[in-house]
């Protein structure tokens, strides 16, 4: 099974947090589709012998295609691909897209799967970010969307400045009342160069404080499980059943193909990354160019990939993959290194996986890359 990701490289304006590839310009969307419906087909041979089972468009802020436009993308992956019988259709979007009528006619269309940009029901919140939405949009559009969709999976972010734990516990508790299958969570990061770092650095905004990010995470994690959903990935909880496929297939090493500019794809042994420009990648694929950049995987690669994604997941990093694989030195040398995160009670082995605890959760990423070994 294998998956294709979209990316839709547009949004109506910058969030302050964003370090995503897109631009504000929709001078270029007719020529962009008209690329991405070209890349796909230039690039079909490499799924030959696949089947896509899961189709996601991300970005950017797909939803700010038409139906149709969406429609085109989605006949243009059946005309070049061979397709499982329904595929999971995700389509990311952001509430000030998703009228009635627009929620209705995506509900008629193939995508069977919304992901929704919320992010916080706090109009204080949604400023200090410059989200285009604002609250009211937020809560008119899941409780549209509930109606149409069954698989409904919410963006929110904890550790946002100035958003108390109690009103962090509002925000989950507001989503749940929509009854959604999924949510995924993200601390807010600082990342450089984005309008966050420079308002941060110049006192317009406080700075975001890792121990509060870590408390939220903690009540998200308390208030989600006592709902029934299951934390089986880092930053992403689903019901039974509404785990994102898109997504758990990336975290099981299975093989995908990231269409339009920026976009990442892995085949097994190799990754590979779009160039980050809408008029280069456009110019490119006008003239049956991949604007791609390759690197092949070493063991090393592939094992320190497999300790990242196993701590963060709910299935764990089996020592025994880990011996077959890449060998008993590197099963060796990650026992050895674990132990102290064994003895502070950070990480855990059961049947022979090793996963983090609900304290080290959290903390995961930090100790996966204490367990890399450097090439
Ligand atoms: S809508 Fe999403 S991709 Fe666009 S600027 Fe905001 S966070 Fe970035």
């Amino acid at each position: 099974m294998a998956g294709i990701y979209i990316h839709i490289p547009f949004c109506k304006q910058a969030c302050f947090y964003c370090d995503f590839h897109f631009s504000t310009s929709l001078k270029k969307k007719e020529q962009m589709i008209f690329a991405l419906i070209k890349e796909l087909e230039i690039r079909k041979n490499e799924f030959k012998t696949k089947e896509v089972a899961t189709i996601y468009f991300g970005g950017g802020t797909p939803s700010i295609l038409t139906v149709t436009e969406i429609k085109r993308l989605i006949a243009a992956v059946y005309d070049n691909y061979k397709v499982v019988a329904n595929p999971e259709i995700t389509l990311e979007a952001n509430p000030d897209d998703l009228s009635e009528e627009i929620i209705v006619a995506f509900s008629k269309s193939p995508i069977n799967r919304l992901s929704i940009g919320v992010q916080s029901f706090f109009e204080k919140d949604l400023k200090l970010m410059n989200r285009a939405h604002n609250a009211t949009e937020a809560k008119n559009c899941l409780s549209l969307a509930s109606r149409y969709f069954k698989n409904i999976s919410i963006d929110l972010i904890y550790g946002i400045p100035d958003c108390s734990h109690q009103e962090w516990l509002i925000n989950i508790q507001t989503a749940l009342s929509f009854g959604v299958q999924h949510i995924s969570s993200y601390a807010l990061t600082v990342e450089p160069k984005t309008a966050l770092a420079s308002f941060i650095k110049k006192g317009i905004i406080k700075n975001v404080d890792d121990e509060k990010s870590e408390e939220q995470f903690h009540i998200l994690l308390d208030t989600l499980e006592a709902e029934g959903f299951i934390h089986y990935e880092l930053s992403n909880f689903g019901k039974e059943g509404f785990f994102s496929k898109n997504n758990s297939s990336y975290w099981l090493g299975k093989p995908y193909l990231g269409i339009g500019p920026s976009a990442h794809s892995f085949n097994g042994l190799e990754r590979s990354w779009n160039v980050k420009s809408n008029a280069k990648y456009i110019a490119e694929i006008a003239a049956n160019n991949l604007p791609s950049v390759k690197e092949v995987l070493t063991k090393t690669d592939c094992y320190n990939e497999y300790i990242m994604t196993g701590l963060r997941t709910i299935w764990g990093v089996s020592l025994e993959k880990v011996e077959q694989d890449f060998g008993f030195r590197y099963r060796e040398y990650l026992e050895k290194e674990a132990q102290k995160y064994i003895a502070q009670e950070l990480l855990y082995i059961e049947n022979g996986i090793l996963k983090a605890t609900q304290k080290g959760k959290f903390l995961s990423d930090g100790i996966a890359s204490n367990l890399f070994i450097l090439n």
